[in-house]
């Protein structure tokens, strides 16, 4: 007997409760999409920060079909492919020097197990099989695979897992806006970083592999970043301790941020770098590991990498990520995502000083958040029952805008928007 399909969207693919029903999307171009009723909204969070160039570029999707009339699958063990060996190199000239090694992947989640399990596979080739913890902060979100999960600081999200993933120390995220004390900018960057030093040696350094933030915060956090001090005193603390730096760049990269990395912003020399999302734009799944010769020689020497996903390296995910590469290139649109991240950001700030329940405005190029409080004396959250993180989605979505927004102090508390539109928005859209 076949399946009876339930009433409704009996095939939708997504296993959780939404209290609105979602549209069927129907097309998009430039920073809009419409859904099935002709409705027009503007997508001013780029979907979830991925279509960094807007909807439905021309050009890009022309590079996709010329690609389609050659080949879209070559299996990475039987064939290399021009768009992905173009991509790799084209990469590598855009990130910190001896960063020279890409490792393809579909996405963010991919990419930061790619590192972890390097940065493992690195260690047990050098002899130092001891190291294996990974410290990590508290908000974050490194991605949904367990391993991934494993390093990601958001309770709503980690709760269940929690008995099935080896145990990975935490040190607390920089929440320099929350913090009522005397310490300069500079002062309150060096303590947060200090907080690693603390917890390495509380570990025991001999047993710690890597650390691993976000240079810009994404979802977790709502596009928080550190004060100056911190970056550098960061990794000086791994430099002491022989612990590999990795940089989750998945949001804050490729060029979102008006720098094609966010640890440009600090001149930040990561030892790892996992990058998705904008690079493949919502054309097509495409993330990437970005590693120096220098760990990957001794993993390879040790027989290789035992690690590596199917669709890896595919030519047309590939030939749509160098279309993209070259529209962010051809339109200066890292320039554009600063002078327009500068408009919005100071109407944004326009808007904390009219309304009080906006405690702080913050991020970098059109990777912008604010979160809203109750109090701005103690910066207490909005409570809880208000749900003010679901409410301004839909309101702003009744007036035709997206927007992203989730709790903000690690998933169970506190509640911030994101406004991260298409880097191709103008003054007037903004
Ligand atoms: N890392 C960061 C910083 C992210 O923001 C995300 C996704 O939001 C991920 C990793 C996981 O990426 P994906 O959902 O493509 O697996």
């Amino acid at each position: 007997m076949p399946n009876q399909p339930a009433a409704g969207r009996p095939a939708s693919h997504l296993f959780y409760q939404s209290r609105l029903r979602r549209p069927l999307a129907s097309h998009a171009e430039g920073i809009y999409i419409w859904d099935e009723t002709g409705r027009k909204v503007i997508d001013g969070s780029s979907g979830a920060m991925v279509v960094n160039i807007g909807h439905g570029n021309p050009r890009v999707l022309e590079a996709m079909k010329r690609q389609m009339d050659k080949v879209t699958f070559a299996y990475r063990l039987h064939f290399e492919n021009e768009p992905a060996e173009e991509l790799a190199r084209r990469l590598a000239g855009l990130m910190p020097e001896g960063m020279d090694k890409v490792f393809f992947v579909s996405g963010g989640s991919e990419a930061v197990e790619s590192c972890l399990k390097l940065a493992r596979q690195w260690a047990v080739a050098v002899g130092q099989a001891s190291r294996y913890k990974v410290i990590s902060r508290f908000p974050s979100y490194h991605g949904s695979t367990l391993g991934a999960l494993a390093v990601t600081g958001y309770d709503a999200l980690t709760a269940p897992f929690l008995p099935m993933m080896q145990a990975m120390p935490k040190i607390k995220a920089p929440t320099a806006y929350l913090d009522r004390d005397n310490l300069s900018m500079e002062e309150r960057g060096l303590k947060y970083a200090d907080m690693l030093e603390e917890k390495v040696l509380a570990e025991g350094p001999e047993s710690v592999l890597a650390f691993i933030m976000e240079p810009i915060g994404g979802a977790s956090t709502g596009a928080l970043t550190a004060p100056d001090s911190y970056y550098p005193r960061i990794r000086e603390i791994c430099d002491r301790y022989g612990i590999l730096l990795i940089h989750d760049e998945v949001m804050s990269g490729a060029g979102r941020t008006g720098k094609y990395l966010g640890g440009d912003h600090w001149n930040c020399n990561p030892d790892l770098i996992a990058l998705s999302k904008g690079l493949g734009a919502g054309y097509c799944p495409l993330g990437a590991m970005i590693a120096p010769s220098r760990l990957v020689q001794p993993v390879l020497d040790a027989g290789g990498f035992a690690h590596g996903y199917t669709y890896a390296g595919n030519p047309l995910a590939c030939a749509a990520g160098l279309a993209v590469l070259d529209e962010i290139e051809n339109h200066d649109l890292l320039g554009n995502a600063t002078r327009v991240g500068n408009l919005l950001r100071q109407e944004l700030e326009g808007l904390a000083e009219r309304f009080p329940f906006i405690g702080d405005v913050r991020g970098k190029g059109l990777l912008l958040a604010a979160e809203f409080i109750a109090d701005r004396e103690t910066m207490a959250p909005l409570p809880k029952e208000m749900n003010a993180y679901q409410r301004v989605v839909d309101i702003a979505y009744e007036r035709g805008l997206i927007i992203y927004s989730r709790r903000t102090r690690g998933g169970t508390e506190g509640d911030h928007f994101l406004v991260c539109p298409p880097m191709i928005i103008t003054p007037e859209e903004i």
